[in-house]
């Protein structure tokens, strides 16, 4: 079963972007994933062919219209589609590694991404579109943000890493972060590898490594370890 993610844009030529390469390049080219980039301005009505418009109530900036959007979301989504709707947006929930494991397992997603103030509200309401942020900044438009949402996505489908061994150690995966990692030369600027790593006791190995991402998140991101179940 394929992936299939729909992506509704005003920069449809950002897609699929840095996917189109390495990993999520090849997921596309066997055929597991498709991202089809739908442009929300084929969908306006008027002469000028417009998508935004001023905020009501006043203010800085532009507005994407809803009746623009939904004509758009509705012609990517038939009445029966399953694959959820979100919306690219600073205000929606922040993405976890646990939503990205839950979409991926699904048959596909709709992306719609924002440009301008955002979009209408009304739009949101009435197409149910879930609103997703992908952390406490502001970008420009959504389509960064899609992007990095369907690689968080991508690598976890059935087939794409390599190794599929490397899933469940890293970081956010089992609500820590990752340990450091070490590789050759044995000596690097007078600094060796920590010894345990080569002492060739995997048990040991392990211990430590625990030991060192508890530490990490200790340090660095305390709020994990306090959502742990
Ligand atoms: N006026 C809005 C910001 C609009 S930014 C506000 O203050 O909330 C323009 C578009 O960029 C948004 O519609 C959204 O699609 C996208 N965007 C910006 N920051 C984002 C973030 N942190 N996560 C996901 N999308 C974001």
């Amino acid at each position: 079963m394929s992936f299939r993610a729909t992506v509704l844009t005003l920069f449809p030529q950002m897609f699929p972007g840095h996917l189109g390469h390495s990993l999520a390049g090849r997921a596309i080219e066997r055929g597991d994933v498709s991202i089809d980039a739908v442009q929300i301005r084929d969908f306006a009505t008027d002469r000028h062919r417009s998508v935004d418009d001023t905020p009501a109530g006043g203010g800085a900036g532009m507005v994407l219209r809803a009746d623009v959007l939904a004509a758009a979301i509705d012609h990517a989504t038939p009445d029966d589609d399953p694959r959820p709707r979100l919306l690219l947006s600073p205000r929606g929930t922040p993405l976890t590694q646990k939503r990205v494991r839950q979409l991926s397992t699904g048959s596909g997603i709709l992306l719609v991404c924002g440009r301008f103030e955002g979009v209408d509200q009304r739009v949101i309401d009435s197409r149910r579109l879930e609103e997703v942020s992908i952390g406490d900044y502001l970008l420009s438009g959504g389509e960064p943000a899609a992007l990095v949402l369907l690689d968080a996505i991508i690598r976890l489908l059935p087939g794409v890493m390599g190794n599929a061994e490397s899933g469940g150690e890293e970081s956010f995966e089992n609500g820590l972060l990752e340990y450091p990692h070490y590789t050759r030369p044995a000596l690097f600027e007078d600094k060796p590898i920590p010894e345990i790593l080569t002492s060739g006791d995997h048990q040991a190995v392990r211990r430590w490594r625990h030991e060192q991402s508890l530490a990490l998140t200790r340090a660095r991101r305390p709020d994990l370890l306090d959502r742990k179940p």
